[in-house]
């Protein structure tokens, strides 16, 4: 037993993107705050964030036909892109300033170009792209937005999607070249070089595994020192649990009555990785489909280049599955251990109600390698099954809740900002839509926590968000200038094609 113990100001649980964006942000905002890190395992960005363990997309709402719905009188429903795609920009923002602050270097090893495309098949799903297209084309977030069902064009924009394709099906798609594709994993690590230099102390290899209020009100964690065994006593004044799929358990821990009545329900996922140069050379786009009839909305296929090692590559997927675990180097008693007695009615509940879904889980999980082809064959018709590898990416534990409109125990898709009432500890869960909106998450945990401090900080986060607290989407004059500024800086494309459409 170790008596290293610590009083520092903040403590971050983990070393993701998440608890790497809050940290980059609080040394912006109070440089002479202690900030400490503890992650269990070896590096930082290993578990979801790594490159390897997601799909690496700048989710600004661009492809994702699951942000916008059909309405029941027929028109589409783009009120989730919107959001999404403002955050977007608020992250570029973020990444903008660190770059020109010379805080990370070139951009270019976490964030290129790439064209976001959505990809329909048949009579009803080219009508709803129509649609969809055109309510987002007439907004300034999706201006350059382009819809074709030419086949020609579409070969042009899609030759390995479009060679050998015999059906006569209908077929439609959009494309958007502001789109891009991030390397999550390089900037979590860019960012955590960036806060070492800053006197951060960033534990690894260091395991939180119990987190307790003192009678001060502060927050006494227990972290087991994995290479040497000994256990340690770290407090602090505020705590961030950053933990990814961890982060249930700790906020369990906690004790905290806004952590109760709260499940999880963890979701893998699987991607197919092209091994084969000629092929990737090929494509150049994010292509995202539809879900299939039954499938969860993260389990949206998409067919990707991706940048990752400054090397081009082509993925697929994911293909969603179960496993118990809560993250990808988690323990199978994961699911099991998050069931207390405040949750057990919630979980229930869900069990319930969600049967079907840990069905077609189940099932992903038994597809065997050609069953995965075939899937892989609606996007690419001659892909050959010896030029495509699987490999597992990180898991995604989405949160189980009691809501007004779903009652109890129902199933949410997106992230959970959960803080204590007094503001002295913040837990992030879910996954979705993930990393790319990590710095508006981050800054409305810092909205929440630190009222006291925010007028003091609004004129040094308006320096390195200069839309923060302001409607991008009622002032097009600031999208504009938040696009060329962005674009200019992070090396993207800065082109904002006049709206073209083919046979709408
Ligand atoms: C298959 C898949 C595809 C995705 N695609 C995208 C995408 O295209 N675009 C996008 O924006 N997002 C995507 N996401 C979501 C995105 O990856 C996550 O939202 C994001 O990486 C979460 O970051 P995080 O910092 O919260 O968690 P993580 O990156 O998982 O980091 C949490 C860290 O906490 C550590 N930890 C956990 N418990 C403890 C403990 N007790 N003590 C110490 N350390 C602990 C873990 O080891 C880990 O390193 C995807 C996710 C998955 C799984």
């Amino acid at each position: 037993m170790s008596n290293r113990q610590t009083k520092t100001d903040v403590i971050l649980i983990g070393a993701g993107i998440m608890s790497a964006t809050l940290g980059s942000l609080l040394k912006e905002l109070v440089p002479d705050w202690e900030i400490t890190v503890f992650e269990r395992l070896a590096n930082a960005g290993e578990e979801s964030s790594n490159e390897w363990n997601n799909a690496g997309t700048g989710h600004a709402a661009l492809c994702e036909l699951n942000y916008t719905s059909e309405k029941p009188d027929g028109s589409i429903d783009i009120s989730k892109a919107i959001k999404i795609n403002e955050q977007f920009q608020v992250s570029k923002q973020f990444w903008s300033y660190l770059v020109n602050s010379k805080l990370i270097s070139n951009p270019q090893d976490f964030i290129m170009s790439l064209p976001h495309m959505s990809l329909v098949q048949g009579e009803k799903d080219v009508t709803f792209l129509k649609k969809r297209f055109e309510a987002m084309s007439n907004n300034p977030l999706f201006q350059g937005m382009e819809f074709s069902d030419d086949p020609a064009k579409l070969m042009e924009w899609l030759p390995l999607v479009m060679t050998d394709r015999t059906s006569n099906e209908p077929i439609a798609a959009t494309k958007i070249d502001s789109g891009t594709d991030v390397n999550f994993g390089a900037l979590t690590r860019m960012l955590f070089d960036h806060l070492k230099s800053k006197s951060v102390d960033i534990n690894y290899e260091h395991s939180v595994d119990d987190i307790k209020r003192a009678g001060d009100g502060s927050w006494e964690l227990k972290v087991k020192n994995l290479s040497s065994g000994s256990v340690e006593r770290h407090t602090a004044k505020f705590v961030f649990i950053g933990g990814g799929g961890g982060s249930l358990h700790l906020l369990q821990k906690s004790g905290i009555p806004e952590g109760k009545h709260i499940g999880g329900f963890p979701v893998s996922g699987i991607f197919m990785v092209c091994n084969n140069p000629d092929v990737v050379a090929q494509h150049h786009a994010k292509v995202y489909g539809k879900a299939k009839l039954g499938a969860p909305p993260m389990s949206v296929p998409h067919l990707d280049t991706r940048y990752i090692d400054n090397k081009k590559s082509l993925l697929f997927g994911p293909f969603a599955g179960f496993s118990p675990k809560f993250l990808k180097t988690g323990s199978m008693f994961d699911l099991v251990t998050s069931v207390k007695p405040n949750n057990v009615l919630t979980m229930l509940a869900a069990g319930a109600k969600e049967m079907s879904l840990t069905k077609y889980l189940i099932q992903q999980v038994m597809l065997s390698k050609e069953q995965r082809m075939e899937e892989l064959r609606e996007f690419i018709p001659n892909a050959k099954s010896e030029d495509w590898d699987l490999v597992v990416a990180g898991q995604r534990v989405q949160v189980i809740k009691d809501t007004e409109a779903g009652g109890k125990g129902t199933l949410q898709f997106g992230t959970e900002v959960i803080t204590a009432a007094d503001g002295s500890i913040a837990a992030l869960l879910g996954a979705s839509p993930g990393a790319s909106t990590a710095v508006s998450v981050m800054l409305e945990i810092i909205k929440k926590c630190f009222p006291q401090h925010i007028k003091a900080w609004e004129l040094k986060i308006k320096e390195m968000i200069p839309s923060y607290g302001v409607s991008l989407l009622k002032n097009p004059e600031l999208i504009h200038e938040v696009h060329i500024s962005t674009a200019r800086t992070l090396g993207l494309n800065s082109e904002l094609h006049p709206v073209k459409t083919e046979a709408v």
